[in-house]
């Protein structure tokens, strides 16, 4: 073992993780292809990803990417700014815009990547961003990189929120998301469109858990509930229900155009593969389409048929909106063992504990794809009761 090794306490932390049941570990795959995944002479269903219309085994995703590659080869060589945007970048960011309904969009290689080169490019020192409490750590990281006074609000608190407002100085950011990612409920939009115009903030929205998944075209949740014109910024990945990897802003041309000069996530990042590029803009035309229309019924059918499961098993499932269905146990080492069972029985379900979620919430996240069966969720509804 090197000596700095000894010196940073590594082994230390390692051992204080394992005894506060905070320890994770990577468990690769061997193959994953749909629902169904193994590793050695294991299989289980998959109820843990967020793929939620079943896109990144389609076989349109395969062709588009396979188009993709023919067309463009690898990696793009170089970051934006240099000589790495292609006409492909430029094309799926053209359709995202127009999806989202905005003068314009910006690709970044992560959603995460998104939030810590847009916010810290918009507010610093002297402005304040007010964020829900539950808001993913790639939103409270950038915050914290921003600068600002970072002010938190009880999750869906319009109360709390709103006198937040009213003593906030310099530029007002509200930051939320549309779908919990942990809890699976929907951010009360309306209502805080509602603020954040009275009291002259900006909004953004990270949808990352609701694009492709609500709203007509499955514009999100901010289109179904008919409030996306008064966001300001929309945030949301290309990882979940578009099946492939990366992130957008999309805004007016303006804001992109300070991003493109000021986002240092995406300034000084190599510029993700064309064929990604390629294939992204295939699934826009896709997720907009009739079928579409399809995997998002089948998907909220999914969804409805888990609901019923769990009440039918006793348990009382959380007002669900989108495709995220938790499962509160508390204690971490419950969860944990409850998670285990399921994998002895054949269903891969994570469990999700500190510093995710608070501490005495740990949970089982179901997630729900259109791609799983109806014998699928039923034998999920009889591995859950014998599991808890
Ligand atoms: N926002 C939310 C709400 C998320 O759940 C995630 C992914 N877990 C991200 C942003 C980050 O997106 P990506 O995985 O594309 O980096």
């Amino acid at each position: 073992m090197p000596d700095t090794e000894r010196t940073w306490n590594i082994a230390a932390q390692l051992d204080d993780l394992r005894a506060q049941e905070l320890w994770r570990e990577l468990r690769p795959l061997d193959e994953a292809h749909g629902l169904t995944v193994r590793s050695g002479d294991r299989e289980w269903i998959n109820f843990s990803s967020n793929d939620y219309l079943g896109l990144a085994h389609s076989q349109e995703m395969q062709a588009a990417l396979e188009d993709g590659i023919a067309k463009y080869g690898g990696g793009s060589g170089a970051s934006r700014l240099v000589c790495g945007t292609h006409r492909s970048h430029v094309t799926l960011e053209e359709a995202l815009a127009h999806f989202k309904g905005t003068e314009a969009a910006l690709t970044f290689s992560s959603g995460f990547a998104v939030a810590l080169g847009t916010i810290p490019a918009l507010v610093g020192a002297g402005d304040t961003i007010i964020l829900d409490k539950l808001c993913h750590a790639s939103l409270v990281d950038a915050a914290r990189l921003s600068g600002a006074t970072i002010r938190v609000f009880p999750h869906n608190h319009l109360d709390k929120l709103e006198r937040l407002l009213q003593t906030a100085q310099g530029r007002v950011l509200v930051v939320t998301e549309s779908i919990f990612s942990m809890d699976g409920d929907a951010a009360l939009l309306k209502e805080i469109v509602e603020l954040k115009s009275r009291h002259g903030a900006w909004l953004l929205v990270d949808e990352a858990h609701a694009v492709g998944v609500l709203g007509p075209q499955g514009r999100g949740l901010s289109a179904a509930l008919g409030v996306d014109q008064q966001v300001d910024l929309h945030l949301g990945t290309l990882s979940k229900a578009f099946g492939l990897s990366g992130g957008y802003l999309a805004a007016s041309r303006q804001v992109i155009d300070l991003l493109i000069n000021r986002a240092r996530s995406f300034i000084y990042s190599t510029a993700p593969p064309m064929h990604l590029a390629h294939a992204l803009t295939t699934m826009i035309d896709l997720i907009s389409s009739r079928r579409g229309d399809l995997l998002r019924s089948k998907l909220h059918t999914n969804v409805g048929q888990a609901v019923q499961l769990l009440k039918d098993i006793g348990m009382s499932p959380p007002a669900v909106q989108a495709a995220i269905l938790p499962v509160i146990i508390g204690e971490a080492s419950q969860a944990l063992a409850a998670s285990a069972r399921l994998r002895d029985s054949g269903f891969l379900i994570p469990c999700i504990r500190y510093p995710t979620v608070a501490r005495g919430s740990a949970r089982l996240r179901i997630t729900l794809s259109a791609e799983h069966s109806v014998s699928q969720i039923t034998a999920l509804g009889s591995a859950l009761q014998a599991a808890l």
